[in-house]
């Protein structure tokens, strides 16, 4: 570990760096948390590997000599520099001064792996916390052709994206990831693994993309929505949360719905199943 962090200091120093808050700028200083990174998102030769948010390119470097090539995102101009010197002699290296949440990564994704003849996309990361959320629903929701998304979070997150819908962790995100991916704990990271530490733990966690979705849903777009309805009042029954939110008109109305498909009055909806949620879905 002693080495990342002169490595780390030693860079900062050259070019002036202190970290930038309010862009989640905590560099990893840690090598086995690299290395952990790195070996669970399998990434090999045949691999487009994008990296959200680099920094001062810790990761990158082991990234770069893993996969066919590397393209990272990443908002801070000064990282540019840092990056582009540091990375001069490898071939296989983009780097996009971009937020990566303006990022087209469909067309991203299509144009590299046409281009460089590879097999397949997956992304690694360790994510700025301000926006974990933003960023793995844009992963999702965009429906990238992508393998795997292997990135470090802040565990509290990671706790709500890899628990079993319905259970006592599960907020509306639960359901997304669940939808599309299978997701997996990998390492809890303490927070000494960084410079400067952040003030929560962090997770690795893998999302594998699945090619099928676990059950059919009519409307997608209708489905998530009704969902977080559901968990935007949290402490309300699901009868009254569906009514006052308005997917249901009146009481009288989502009684009857209830009643038909065998739903409980006074259930909450964090204790329905995905499969519960697209029941309700199918009858509203
Ligand atoms: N990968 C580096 C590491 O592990 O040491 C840095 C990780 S740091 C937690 C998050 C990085 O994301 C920072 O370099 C930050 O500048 C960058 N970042 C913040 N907001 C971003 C955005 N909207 N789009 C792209 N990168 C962003």
């Amino acid at each position: 570990m002693e080495n990342l962090i002169e490595k780390t200091r030693y860079i900062m120093k050259k070019y002036g760096i202190t970290a930038n808050k309010s862009l989640g700028q905590n560099f990893l200083i840690n090598q086995e948390v690299v290395n952990k990174i790195v070996d669970s998102s399998n990434i090999n030769k045949e691999d487009l590997v994008i990296e959200i948010g680099p920094g001062l390119g810790t990761l990158t470097e082991e990234l770069l000599q893993n996969a066919g090539r590397v393209v990272a995102i990443e908002l801070d101009k000064r990282m540019i520099t840092i990056l582009t010197d540091r990375f001069v002699a490898y071939n296989n290296f983009e780097v996009i001064n971009q937020d990566v949440l303006k990022v087209n990564l469909n067309e991203l994704i299509e144009n590299y792996k046409k281009q460089y003849n590879l097999k397949s996309a997956k992304i690694v990361a360790n994510l700025p916390y301000y926006i974990t959320t933003p960023i793995i629903m844009k992963l999702l929701e965009d429906k990238l052709d992508l393998e795997s998304i292997t990135v470090m979070i802040q565990k509290e997150v990671a706790d709500r994206l890899i628990a079993t819908p319905g259970d006592k962790l599960s907020g509306a995100i639960t359901y997304a990831v669940y939808y599309y991916a299978e997701a997996e704990n990998v390492m809890i990271v303490d927070n000494n693994s960084f410079i400067p530490e952040p003030e929560v733990t962090s997770e690795v966690i893998k999302l594998k993309i699945r090619k099928v979705p676990p059950i059919k849903i009519k409307n997608e777009e209708k489905f998530f929505k009704l969902i977080k309805i559901s968990f935007m009042q949290r402490r309300k029954t699901l009868l009254n949360a569906l009514v006052n939110g308005g997917v249901i008109n009146n009481k009288e109305e989502a009684k009857n719905i209830f009643e038909k498909i065998g739903f409980d009055l006074n259930v909450r909806g964090e204790s329905l199943t995905i499969e519960d949620f697209a029941k309700l879905e199918e009858n509203l």
